[in-house]
């Protein structure tokens, strides 16, 4: 106890003093009576600093506050490693000449094995949770390891001892010290959700492959230069060419000549606009240059925020154009029917009238009679008016409807026609308002097919009129003429106003109705108007009477003067 240092001898005084708050269990004196490191039994290390001599207040007595508590500084990076460690979300062991030295608890957790059971052992030790193919990939990185060789990572799968499994990523690095290897860090990362993810990523793209693979319609991928990217086997029979010698060509080079310009346009479209564009008819030319009509559906798609190009279907319409030309053919003979049977309707009726006038206007004729030719007439003229509307109605549809378009004297017409179907309005009791200005300019127009038209509308208006007046009214508007014809009959119900310019639709009128008629005069009259590049419309209230409107663009005086 003698030798013992100054710095010592004061180590002790203090514990006897009891300044230092426990016992002193190991001294040791490191730097020649200037520093102690000593341990109490609270088990901490300390540093103990000789005072400085020239310090008065420290002279004689130990200054505790010199005492540094390294040991807690030590635990406390210690355990900012052993945190680390086992709060990493990554799994880590640590070996040491293939004995494991350390495992974190993430590790623990997923392993499902207690510490002392590895801690200690021999890496082997885990082949409980390895089959023996994984164990020979972790055993091959970690001999890599300990040459100080990086091996590549690896997967492997972890049979949890709670009965999970896990597939994790490995990697295996060593840990040197001063050049020499110290110890093999393993790290493994799990990859199950991505795993997961990347399995459920594949199975929805083998759902897509094997529909487009089965589809019985052409799936092909086009890239932003146009050339196939992807052709389905239906491509590959409907083009009669093998999926190998078609991509990577263009294809519009399997497209017909009058095709080509047109898929141009729409690609550019679609592009452009990064639109879908459905139903186009194309015409493809397959190996044996055969023209097959094909109906695409084009949409664009894109990588990375920009147009990598587009996917079509392709559908062949071979059977359905087939179709498509037989009934244009049934509906030609059909038409065809119609037409020579009008025309053997219409000429025994003209001579019926011609006599039945004659019966009329003869001095001889019993009132009687009269009465009763009267009748029959009406009657014909009935059926002479439906055949020819069964007439006008099959030259529309087949586009032989002849129009003589001239210029029309505007005012000329609209007085003519007033005047025609006064008698027939007045003799129902109801009043005829015209409202037609003298200044209106000519239009160009069939002289017969317009009055028509006119005719048609004023002979409904009078037909569905019983009390009030019927009003034509015409006006000069902006590029064109706005004719009118109103009346203050029943009117059409809202949802009818489409509809009655339908071919053969007659609105409810009721069970009471007592106007008959084809349903083919509204339709014949919107057709004749649309060929004169016009419009016809109507604007009705129930019980208040309906208003039809013509609009015909009308002639410019240079084009007009340029025509003459
Ligand atoms: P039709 O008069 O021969 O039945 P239209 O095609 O000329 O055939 O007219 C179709 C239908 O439109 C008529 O049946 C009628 O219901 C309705 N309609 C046409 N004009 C009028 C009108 N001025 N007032 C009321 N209803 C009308």
């Amino acid at each position: 106890m003698k030798d013992e240092p100054d710095i010592i001898k004061e180590l002790r005084q203090q514990e006897k003093l009891g300044i230092l708050k426990s016992r002193l269990v190991n001294i040791f004196d490191i730097n020649e009576g200037q520093t102690t490191l000593f341990q109490t039994s609270s088990g901490t290390i300390n540093v103990f600093e000789k005072p400085v001599k020239d310090d008065k207040k420290r002279s004689d007595t130990i200054d505790i506050s010199k005492v540094k508590n390294i040991e807690n500084r030590l635990i406390e990076s210690d355990e900012k490693y052993k945190n680390i460690f086992n709060e990493i979300s990554d799994l880590l062991i640590y070996l040491e000449n293939d004995i494991i030295l350390d495992i974190n608890e993430k590790a623990l957790e997923i392993i499902g094995l207690k510490k002392e059971k590895i801690v200690n052992k021999s890496f082997s030790v885990l082949n409980e949770i390895f089959s023996e193919i994984d164990m020979k990939k972790h055993l091959d990185a970690i001999k890599y390891a300990n040459k100080g060789v990086k091996h590549p990572d690896y997967e492997s799968i972890i049979n949890s001892k709670v009965g999970t499994q896990h597939r994790y990523l490995f990697s295996t690095d060593c840990i040197k010290s001063k050049n020499e290897i110290k110890g093999i860090i393993i790290r493994g990362r799990d990859i199950t959700k991505r795993q997961k993810a990347w399995e459920e990523l594949v199975k929805l793209e083998e759902k897509y492959r094997i529909l487009t693979e089965t589809s019985a319609d052409g799936v092909i991928t086009i890239d932003p230069l146009g050339r196939l990217t992807y052709a389905n086997p239906s491509f590959e029979k409907l083009l009669k060419r093998k999926k190998s010698k078609i991509l990577a060509t263009l294809f519009r080079d399997y497209l017909s000549e009058d095709s080509v310009y047109f898929f141009q346009q729409i690609f550019i479209n679609v592009r452009q606009k990064d639109e879908k564009i459905e139903n186009i008819e194309l015409e493809l030319i397959d190996n044996d240059d055969i023209a097959v009509p094909i109906e695409v559906n084009i949409a664009p798609f894109k990588k990375n925020q920009q147009f990598a190009g587009m996917v079509c279907t392709i559908r062949d319409i071979t059977e359905r154009r087939k179709i498509e030309d037989e009934l244009k053919k049934s509906e030609k003979l059909k038409t065809e029917f119609m037409n020579i049977a009008a025309h053997e309707l219409k000429s025994p009726v003209t001579p019926i009238k011609g006599y039945l006038d004659l019966i009329i206007s003869d001095k001889d004729t019993s009132e009687k009679v009269r009465n009763w030719a009267k009748v029959s007439l009406r009657n014909s003229e009935r059926l002479l008016n439906l055949v020819n509307d069964i007439l006008d109605v099959s030259r529309l549809d087949t586009d032989t409807m002849r129009f003589e378009m001239e210029k029309i004297d505007t005012v000329k017409i609209l007085d003519e026609i007033a005047e025609d179907m006064r008698p027939a309005i007045e003799s129902k009791n109801l009043k005829l308002e015209t409202k037609i200005p003298r200044d209106l300019p000519k239009i160009m127009g069939d002289k017969n097919r317009l009055p028509q038209v006119l005719k048609n509308l004023f002979v409904n208006a009078i037909k569905f009129t019983d009390t009030g007046s019927i009003t034509l009214e015409a006006e000069k508007r902006e590029n064109h003429i706005q004719i009118s014809i109103k009346d203050t009959g029943i009117g059409i119900p809202k949802d009818e106003l489409k509809k009655i310019f339908n071919k053969f639709y007659q609105a409810y009128t009721g069970d009471d109705r007592k106007n008959e008629g084809t349903g083919l005069g509204l339709f014949i009259s919107k057709e004749i108007i649309q060929r004169h590049n016009g419009q016809i419309w109507v604007e009705s209230e129930i019980g208040k009477g309906s208003n039809f409107f013509i609009k015909i663009p009308y002639l410019h005086q240079m084009v007009f003067n340029i025509k003459e």
